[in-house]
């Protein structure tokens, strides 16, 4: 196989060079713990305040409002677990409203804290955009309602939702909201004041960072109690000696994706653009998930009827291009998405949705050479088909 063309930038990125340069030091020379009072800590102190700084930068709010974890799920588990229960403690206040298409790091918390905790979980459907139903929200925050937590950025489908408005509905009520950010950050200009939230996760590794290192943006009076015991790391909220290579890394790629944002991502939906137009073209029974919804600009879920995602998929692999399939395969039969069935595609649509999920460094080249082979592809499975 010669062609390697990855379209998989949503499941992880590759760290920028620069970013890898900046992390290097601290693995080597730069070892100190930041908690020790000599020069080796204290240095690095300084270098965990700067990343902070940039992340702060990012994200528009204060640099005592970021805490440094281990990646989206962990800011995810914090700030659900810690506000839920907090405001439990203060207000009785026992229910969580979310959406059915959050990540699994977000659904499966909730879901946890039901079934261990006694919270209950509201569950606001989407339409067939994509889009959360705002109307149903609006009902959810009666009174009784502990946190709203709604992605601003679906990685399946990179619809993006309408994190300032739920903002707007749920602040006059006292309602704390949090939302996972992890595929919206690095992709569309994020900023905590503009969309009114009071916890925000993001992921270094989902915008050209390191994998292993995340941050939780925490506004100021937010209640929130610490979900581990440890020391005073980080707030009390993520205690554990700092995983310093991997906060100098979120740094850099924060000041990077500040910096390179605007004209990446031109670049970017310009190939999705000429990617979504080619394969419509040229593949019959094909729809675009959310397709007339604001999305992130690298985004596109194609419901290919009549094919397995998972199949085309792997026969993609094969042809040199990576992609996923929003279906999981358990037990050897494929599993719908749930986020498709969410939006009111079939079962057997369901099964076919593929994820394209584009990068800085993609070209039109490799967007055009997708073109070639796709159609050869789906022609070919759909021959073969049992969905037939
Ligand atoms: C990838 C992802 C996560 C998990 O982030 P990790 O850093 O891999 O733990 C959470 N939410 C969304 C929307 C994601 O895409």
């Amino acid at each position: 196989m010669t062609r390697r063309a990855y379209f998989d930038h949503n499941a992880t990125t590759a760290a920028r060079r620069e970013v890898v340069d900046a992390m290097l030091p601290f693995f080597r020379e730069r070892f100190g713990n930041a908690s020790s009072i000599h020069f080796f800590g204290q240095e690095n102190r300084e270098a965990i305040d700067a990343a902070r700084a940039s992340v702060a930068s990012l994200l528009g709010g204060e640099p005592e409002e970021i805490i440094f974890t281990s990646g989206g799920t962990e800011s995810d588990n914090i700030a659900i677990r810690g506000t839920a229960r907090a405001r439990r403690r203060v207000s009785k206040a026992d229910r969580i409203v979310t959406s059915a298409i959050e990540h699994p790091a977000v659904l499966k918390t909730c879901e946890d804290l039901e079934r261990d905790e006694g919270f209950r979980v509201e569950y606001v459907p989407c339409g067939r955009d994509g889009v959360l139903r705002l109307d149903l929200l609006e009902r959810a925050l009666a009174p009784g309602a502990a946190l709203v937590t709604v992605m601003l950025a679906n990685n399946e489908t990179g619809v993006i939702q309408p994190v300032r408005e739920i903002c707007s509905l749920a602040r006059p009520r006292g309602i704390p909201v949090h939302t996972d950010a992890v595929q919206g950050a690095g992709k569309i200009p994020v900023d905590v004041n503009d969309l009114g939230v009071d916890l925000l996760s993001i992921s270094a590794h989902k915008f050209y960072g390191p994998k292993g290192i995340g941050a939780l943006y925490v506004r100021r009076g937010t209640p929130i109690e610490a979900v581990y015991t440890g020391g005073s790391h980080e707030c009390g909220l993520r205690p554990g000696t700092e995983n310093i290579p991997g906060i100098v890394g979120l740094g850099e790629a924060a000041r990077m994706s500040k910096r390179e944002l605007p004209r990446e991502m031109e670049h970017i939906r310009v190939l999705r653009d000429r990617l979504e137009r080619g394969v419509l073209e040229r593949v019959p029974d094909v729809e675009i998930a959310g397709a007339g919804s604001p999305r992130v600009p690298n985004t596109s879920n194609m419901v290919v009827r009549r094919v397995e995602g998972e199949a085309l998929t792997l026969n993609l692999s094969m042809s040199g291009f990576a992609i996923s399939s929003g279906s999981a395969c358990a037990s050897g039969a494929s599993e719908p998405s749930y986020v498709l069935l969410a939006l009111g595609f079939d079962g057997a649509a369901s099964q076919g949705g593929i994820r394209v999920s584009l990068g800085f460094a993609n070209t039109a080249e490799e967007v055009d050479a997708f073109l070639e082979i796709f159609p050869r592809v789906v022609e070919r499975l759909r021959s073969l088909s049992p969905l037939a």
